[in-house]
């Protein structure tokens, strides 16, 4: 029996969660917005501003969720993370003040899931701490969708491994203690078998920048996304993570859950979305009388409603089916809600800036960063297509060909066997007539 109420002690950490991020981190967008801001760990104003909010939320006992109590989390399972997050995702620093930012929430997961325990020690342990931010470096310049085409490679040499080769908006790579780097280690098999992944220290000689890739109106050579060259970068041997050949396998871990936490945290982005919606809807007179009492605002509004719900709804079902069934079990509905995200975060914006006018795609309203947002949830992690891809193949393991040249359903196919089951009672019928 499906049931949607919410465990009262649960609730209780809720409601401080959001009380915390309106009166706490919220003023941070506002005070020192900014990649820069959120990623740089070495900075003075991470030490002061953000370690302290750390702290409180660590004795709270809300400090990175979704990692297991062994890992100094939580243990939460996705439902719990879907209410959690769509709080946090109304907030540019909330991911980073409770410990889940992406990419280190995946790289962490991974690394906990895969690493020994010198990895764990060397790269887990202070990126759970937050003293360290890392990298995930896998997407090439000439494919991300597509990994058949990745050519960034691995040698083996003596007791080291040497990388060569490019990739492409790898993010955050500029405040990243490490990072992990997939490559080819065995050119002769599917990649699906011959690629795997490497923890990279990032002041490795031969790691070269070659631009800082920005998103939108972002400043050239500002931007959080790597375009980076690997000279001949030597690692050990023993910074292999995992096993040789299994990159995907831990490519798949990583995206599981962390697919699902975007599209939580766009929850929250989308219920904003919906506030400045109604809030302009009452707020402003045309024409003599309030936005709100147009129809085409109610029908905007309605719409912007009714799509939230359902799209919360779908995130908390796909979240459920995780706790369930695992990210394996889960990978149809995690797909369908990869689909839904950019979507239903894209109308929603586009609503919302088109009530509020000139003001809307203004510079002094968030919507104009909310739309590239919601743009970028159709690409990264996966390009919409792909995903609707993995649904219709998932949705047809259900389904078998039709027997016989009609389909079920054929009308005069079902018609005559409907009337061969009652060709008794038929008959009398007939006769009583
Ligand atoms: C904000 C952001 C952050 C990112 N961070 C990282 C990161 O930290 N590390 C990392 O490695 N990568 C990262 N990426 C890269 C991301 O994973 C890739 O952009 C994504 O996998 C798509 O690859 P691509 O950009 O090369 O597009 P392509 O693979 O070239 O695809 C381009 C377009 O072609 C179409 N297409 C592709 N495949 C198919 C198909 N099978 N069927 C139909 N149409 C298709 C789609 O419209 C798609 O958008 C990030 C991307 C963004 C936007």
């Amino acid at each position: 029996m499906a049931d949607f109420s919410i465990d009262p002690a649960f609730q209780e950490q809720l409601d401080w969660i959001r009380k915390f991020v309106k009166t706490e981190v919220e003023p941070l967008d506002l005070a020192f917005a900014g990649e820069d801001m959120v990623y740089n760990k070495a900075s003075a104003f991470y030490e002061e501003a953000i370690r302290p909010l750390q702290q409180v939320v660590k004795d709270r006992g809300l400090w990175s969720c979704h990692l297991t109590p062994e890992y100094g989390g939580q243990g939460y399972g996705q439902v719990q993370l879907a209410y959690m997050n769509e709080i946090l995702g109304r907030s540019q620093f909330g991911p980073t003040v409770f410990g889940n930012q992406a990419p280190d929430s995946g790289n962490a997961e991974i690394i906990a899931h895969y690493g020994t325990a010198e990895q764990k020690a060397k790269y887990l342990e202070p990126l759970l701490d937050g003293r360290i931010s890392s990298c995930y470096s896998m997407t090439e310049p000439q494919g991300g969708a597509d990994p058949g085409v990745f050519t960034c490679s691995a040698v083996r040499d003596g007791d080291e491994w040497v990388i060569d080769g490019e990739k492409w908006f790898s993010s955050s790579l500029r405040y990243a203690s490490f990072l992990i780097v997939m490559v080819i280690t065995d050119p002769d098999v599917a990649v699906h078998k011959g690629a795997s992944m490497f923890l990279v220290p990032a002041d490795s000689p031969g790691i070269e920048v070659v631009r800082n890739v920005g998103v939108g109106q972002e400043h050239d050579g500002h931007g959080g996304h790597a375009y980076v060259r690997y000279n001949s970068v030597r690692v050990p041997a023993d910074h292999l993570l995992g096993g040789e050949g299994q990159a995907f396998a831990i490519a798949q871990t990583r995206l599981g859950g962390g697919r699902l936490h975007h599209a939580m945290r766009t929850v929250g982005a989308v219920s904003r979305c919906l506030d400045m919606l109604c809030e302009r809807a009452l707020s402003r007179t045309t024409q003599g009388e309030l936005l709100a009492r147009k129809q085409a605002t109610q029908e905007k509004i309605a719409d912007s409603f009714i799509e939230l719900l359902q799209f919360k709804l779908q995130v908390l079902h796909a979240a459920w089916v995780v706790d369930q069934k695992g990210g394996h079990g889960a990978r149809k509905e995690i797909a369908a809600v990869k689909v839904a995200t950019p979507k239903v975060y894209r109308e929603a914006v586009l609503r919302t800036m088109q009530l509020h006018g000139a003001l809307g795609v203004s510079n002094e309203m968030p919507l104009a960063n909310m739309l590239m947002a919601s743009v970028t949830m159709g690409i990264a992690d996966g390009p919409t297509e792909v995903h609707k891809f993995t649904v219709a193949r998932e949705v047809l393991k259900d389904y078998s060909p039709a027997e016989g040249d009609w389909p079920s359903e054929h009308l005069p196919e079902r018609r005559a066997a409907a009337r061969a089951e009652y060709a008794d009672l038929l008959e009398r019928s007939v006769a009583d007539l």
